[in-house]
This record gives structure tokens, C-alpha cells and sequence, in this order.
């Protein structure tokens, strides 16, 4: 194929590329959106994770999304040039591996996305890079279904860098890759729902070891530390940055009761707003997240006025009480420290 015709491809490949993800990002994002935010509201209220975010956040994180979608487009045409130029591992005829092989292409791809996903996110709210790659999406500090792909547009490069690390390096059909797509777009919704969905017990049974819940992105999106891991927990079990109050929250905000603000006050008080069991300091001074964004009014008076704000003396206890009763957090010895 000449270089001409290959080009040709590959351009008109980016907006099928774009078109093909924003239509399961609207069909995922949007139909979550519709079905927990306006159609069952009122019915999982005790379900809410933190505070409604309002129509203005989910405007610009749709906004910030459509502008993702725009590179993953463009990242999609240079892998359709790569391919015509026999740079890749993508093969088309299934019996070239065989179906075991074509099914366990997609675990794998999941295991090494999940990998990437953990690492490249740690290295992204290091403070020098934070706010180039990793501001815009912690924006949201109650993200909604939105929230799945606002991204800045270095790190909409950064998160569409799975598909040439995978296809470049592990042969794989188009179709286990966009069944791997299918997979990674439908948990990043559940992560940003803002909902809770599994029951109490979840989190701590030999599933929910293995499996990340909502609450465990949020509590993230709350603290700007902690949590980075994707679909398994197992890397921020290894590294030591699950939340110290993570399981424990899970249990305590889904069907709490009491009215949203006050559990998005015992959320705030209990995720991060206040001074951590493993003593790690807020995190917009230390991430570049300070801002009338960071927090908004709401949330900083909700948490003010559910804690008493300040650090307190090392190895001092404090309590807080919400909607769910009261919850100790335990300050200690030098607790200045991030998690990571
Ligand atoms: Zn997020
Ligand atoms: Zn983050």
C-alpha cells in the first residue's frame, strides 16, 4: 500500500475512531446519568457516595470528555497507519491464535492496562506534573458519569497510550480490544457514578479485595491522594495507598440516611478534609489542587463544620459527628506526610 493511501486511511479513521468511543461514552455515561441521577434519584438517595454535583461541573466534564474523544480519534488514526505500515501485533483471521488465546488476549490486556493505569496516575499527581496532566480531572471533586473521560489533553494522550502499548507489543484482535474497551469505559462510569452500588459487606469479602468499588474513586477524588488503582486493588494493597479509612467509609455512607448534605459532610470530615489515621495532609497544598474548584463552598462549609479544621497536636484523637454517628479520627506523630 502506498504511504498516499495509507494516509488517506488513517484520516478517515480518526473520526471513526473518535465516533466509535463517544458512542459508548454516551450510551454508558448518559445512560448511567439518566438512570441514577434523574430516574432512581430519589429512590438511591441513601446510595449517594458525596454531594450532588451540579449542572455546571457536568457540563464542562462532558465538555472536557468531547475533547478526549477528539485525541483518542487522533491516537486511533496513527494506529490504523501503523497497522497498513506492519508496525503492530493486531491480527484479523481468529484461527491466527485461536479462541483460548483470543480470550485471554483480553484478560491480559485488562491485567497490563490496569498496571499502566496505577503507575502512570501515581506519576501524574507527583506536584511538578499534576496540574499539566492531572488538574482537569480532579476538578471534580463529586464526579458524575461525566467526569469518565475529562481529561487535560496531555492526559487523554497519556490514557489513550494503552492501545499502541498493547497493540504494538501483544497480538490481539480488534475485536478482543474493543471488548477490553467495552469493559474499561463501563468501569470507569461505575468508578465516577457517584452512586455506591454494592452492598456493605462488599468491600470486605475475598470480591471486593480484588475488585475497586465507587467509593474507593471517590474517596480519591475527595483527597487528591490515595486510591490510585484502577479495576483491582491489589496495586494500592502492594504500594500501601488504599486510604486508611477505605472499607470503613464504604460502610458508613451508603445508607447512611440523613439528607445529602449532611453525609457529604461526614464524607467530607471522614475521607480527607481532616487529618487521616495514616496522617496525610490535604492534599491541594502538596498537588496544585487549590482553587475555588478544588472544593466547592458547599463541600469546604459542610467540612468546617463537621470538623474544627486545623491540625491538631500529634497523637491527639478528635471526633466528628454525622448523619451515621460519630467517627475518630487519630492524628499521629507527624502527621504531615502523603500517603504515597
Ligand atoms: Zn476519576
Ligand atoms: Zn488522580
Amino acid at each position: 500500500m502506498s504511504f498516499a493511501d495509507k494516509l488517506w486511511i488513517s484520516l478517515l479513521a480518526i473520526p471513526g475512531a473518535s465516533i466509535e468511543r463517544a458512542f459508548w461514552y454516551f450510551t454508558l455515561a448518559g445512560g448511567a446519568w439518566l438512570l441514577l441521577h434523574v430516574v432512581l434519584a430519589r429512590w438511591l438517595a441513601r446510595r449517594r457516595i458525596n454531594a450532588v454535583p451540579t449542572l455546571r461541573q457536568m457540563s464542562w466534564e462532558l465538555l472536557y470528555s468531547l475533547r478526549s474523544l477528539a485525541i483518542y480519534g487522533l491516537v486511533g488514526g496513527l494506529i490504523v497507519f501503523a497497522y497498513f505500515s506492519g508496525w503492530t501485533q493486531i491480527y484479523i483471521r481468529f484461527d491466527a491464535y485461536g479462541w483460548p488465546y483470543f480470550f485471554a488476549s483480553i484478560g491480559i490486556i485488562i491485567l497490563i492496562h490496569d498496571t499502566y493505569f496505577y503507575w502512570t496516575h501515581r506519576l501524574m499527581h507527583h506536584p511538578r506534573l499534576f496540574r499539566l496532566f492531572h488538574r482537569t480531572h480532579h476538578l471534580s471533586t463529586t464526579p458524575s458519569p461525566w467526569a469518565a473521560y475529562a481529561f487535560s489533553p496531555l492526559e487523554a494522550f497519556v490514557q489513550a497510550g494503552i492501545a499502541p502499548l498493547v497493540l504494538f507489543t501483544l497480538p490481539t484482535h480488534p475485536l478482543a480490544f474493543s471488548t477490553f474497551m467495552l469493559w474499561q469505559i463501563s468501569f470507569n462510569v461505575l468508578g465516577h457514578c457517584g452512586y455506591e452500588m454494592f452492598p456493605r459487606w462488599f468491600v470486605r469479602s475475598w470480591c471486593g479485595r480484588l475488585l475497586n468499588t465507587a467509593t474507593h474513586h471517590a474517596q480519591h477524588h475527595e483527597t487528591n491522594r490515595a486510591n490510585f488503582s484502577l479495576y483491582f486493588n491489589w496495586w494500592d494493597r502492594l504500594m500501601g495507598t488504599n486510604h486508611a479509612r477505605y472499607g470503613s467509609t464504604h460502610t458508613v455512607l451508603p445508607g447512611s440516611g440523613g439528607s445529602s448534605s449532611k453525609r457529604s459532610a461526614l464524607a467530607s470530615a471522614i475521607i480527607g478534609r481532616a487529618k487521616c489515621t495514616n496522617g496525610c495532609a490535604p492534599s491541594e497544598t502538596r498537588a496544585g489542587a487549590r482553587g475555588p474548584t478544588a472544593a466547592s463552598p458547599g463541600e469546604r462549609a459542610a467540612a468546617s463544620a463537621s470538623t474544627t479544621g486545623g491540625a491538631k497536636p500529634a497523637g491527639s484523637t478528635r471526633a466528628i459527628t454525622g448523619a451515621a454517628g460519630t467517627a475518630t479520627l487519630r492524628c499521629p506523630p507527624g502527621a504531615s506526610g502523603p500517603v504515597t
